[in-house]
């Protein structure tokens, strides 16, 4: 993703502000470093709609900010995406 997303101040579970972003996908040789340096943690290969950007170190509370600009983009990605699945998936059975 070309944008970042807003990092919280802190957690809305226990207010720490050990907070790190969660990265999914394969991860690249900068990612795994960075996950190693403990700058972020890996979320796996899983996508799903309601998946969380941020995991609290303190208490391992794992959220999204809904009104995060770049959260809103992904998330109408994610919808299009699925909208044309499901498409393809209905002229497959029609033929
Ligand atoms: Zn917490």
């Amino acid at each position: 993703m070309p944008d970042e997303l807003r990092k919280p101040d802190a957690c809305p579970s226990c207010s720490g502000t050990e907070i790190r972003l969660i990265l999914y996908g394969l991860p690249s040789d900068e990612t795994l470093q960075r996950a190693q340096r403990d700058e972020i943690v890996l979320g796996g290969c899983t996508i799903w709609d309601e998946m969380p950007d941020w995991r609290c170190m303190t208490c391992a509370h794992e959220w999204f900010d809904p009104t995060d600009p770049v959260r809103i983009e992904w998330d109408e990605f994610m919808a299009e995406s699925e909208r044309e699945h499901r498409e393809k998936i209905r002229k497959h059975r029609e033929v």
